[in-house]
C-alpha cells in the first residue's frame, strides 16, 4: 500500500464492468466488475472452474464478451451490447490496446523451434517493426533480469519449467507492456522451480508494474498483492487487502476456500 500511496495520482488501468460471459448454456462469467490502478497488483484466487482464466482472456481479448465493457487506460476496448457505453471499436484498435497487456500462461507457450533470444525478439521484429540491432541488445538485458541470459541460444526443450516460465515473462515484457496478466504462471511447476518464478514477478511488482495474477500461491498474494479477489462461481464474491482476506475474510464461501487452501 505504502508502494502504491507514494506513487501519487492514481489512474485506473484496468476498468472492468459487469463482465458476462458464457459457453452454450453455461454461465461462466456473471456480471464481473473490477478496477486496477496503474501499478497495482492485484491478486485473483478461487476454486477450479470459477472462472478466473476466462476473464483474464476476456480482458485480453482472447475472449468475446456476451455483455459489458472494458476499458484500458481509459481507451473503451470492448463495450457489448445492451449496456450504456455502447460504441464500435476498430479491430487495429483493439490490437492496439492489447497490445498494452502481456500474458503469462500456465503452459509457457514458447515457440518451441525457436531459441531462448529469438522468442524474445520474435513478436517486436513482426508487430512491431523494431530494429533488430535495437531489439537483441533490449532482449538480452531482459534475459539477465530473469537470469538466462547464458541460455539465449538453447531450444526451450532444453530448459527447465522454471526456466521456461522465466523465458516466458522476458518474452512478454520484450513487448513494453503497461499491464502484465499472469494465469496460474507457477502450476505447471515441480515445487522447488516455483521460487525462481515468483522472483522475477516479485521483482516486476517491486518496479511498478501493473499486475493481475491469477494464482493458488497464497504467500505471493499476502506478500506481494495490494489487493486480493475472490472469485467463486462465475462471481467476484469478495475483495480486499490481503491482510484482511487472509485473517479475516468476511464471506463463507472465502473462510471455506481458504481453510482448504492454507
Ligand atoms: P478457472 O480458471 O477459475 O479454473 P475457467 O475460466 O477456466 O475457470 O473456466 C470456467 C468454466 O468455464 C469451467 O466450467 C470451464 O470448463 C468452462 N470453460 C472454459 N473455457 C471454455 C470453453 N472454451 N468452452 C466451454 N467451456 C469453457
Ligand atoms: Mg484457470
Amino acid at each position: 500500500m505504502l508502494r502504491m500511496m507514494s506513487r501519487g495520482i492514481q489512474m485506473k488501468i484496468i476498468e472492468a464492468y459487469n463482465i458476462h460471459k458464457q459457453f452454450q448454456k453455461l454461465e461462466v462469467l456473471k456480471g464481473v466488475s473490477l478496477t486496477v490502478e496503474q501499478g497495482e497488483v492485484v491478486a485473483i484466487i478461487g476454486p477450479s472452474g470459477s472462472g478466473k482464466s476466462t476473464f483474464l482472456r476476456c480482458l485480453n481479448h482472447l475472449e468475446t464478451i456476451d455483455r459489458g465493457t472494458i476499458k484500458i487506460a481509459g481507451e473503451t476496448m470492448v463495450a457489448a451490447e445492451r449496456d450504456g457505453d455502447v460504441g464500435y471499436v476498430s479491430e487495429a484498435a483493439i490490437r492496439r490496446i492489447c497490445g498494452k497487456m502481456g500474458m503469462v500462461f500456465q503452459q509457457f507457450n514458447l515457440f518451441p523451434h525457436l531459441t531462448v533470444l529469438e522468442n524474445l525478439i520474435e513478436a517486436p521484429l513482426l508487430v512491431q517493426q523494431a530494429r533488430r540491432e535495437v531489439i537483441i541488445p533490449e532482449a538480452e538485458l531482459l534475459l539477465r533480469k530473469v537470469g538466462l541470459v547464458e541460455k539465449r541460444d538453447n531450444y526451450p526443450s532444453r530448459l527447465s519449467g522454471g526456466q521456461k516460465q522465466r523465458v516466458a515473462i522476458a518474452r512478454a515484457l520484450a513487448m513494453k507492456p503497461e499491464i502484465m496478466l499472469f494465469d496460474e504462471p507457477t502450476s505447471a511447476l515441480d515445487p522447488e522451480l516455483t521460487g525462481e518464478v515468483l522472483k522475477a514477478m516479485r521483482q516486476l511488482a517491486e518496479e511498478h508494474m501493473t499486475m493481475l495474477v491469477v494464482t493458488h500461491e497464497m504467500g505471493f498474494a499476502r506478500e506481494v498483492a495490494n489487493r486480493v479477489i475472490f472469485m467463486d462461481n462465475g462471481e467476484i464474491v469478495e475483495e480486499g487487502v490481503p491482510e484482511k482476506i487472509f485473517t479475516a475474510p468476511s464471506h463463507p464461501r472465502t473462510q471455506a476456500f481458504l481453510e482448504r487452501m492454507l
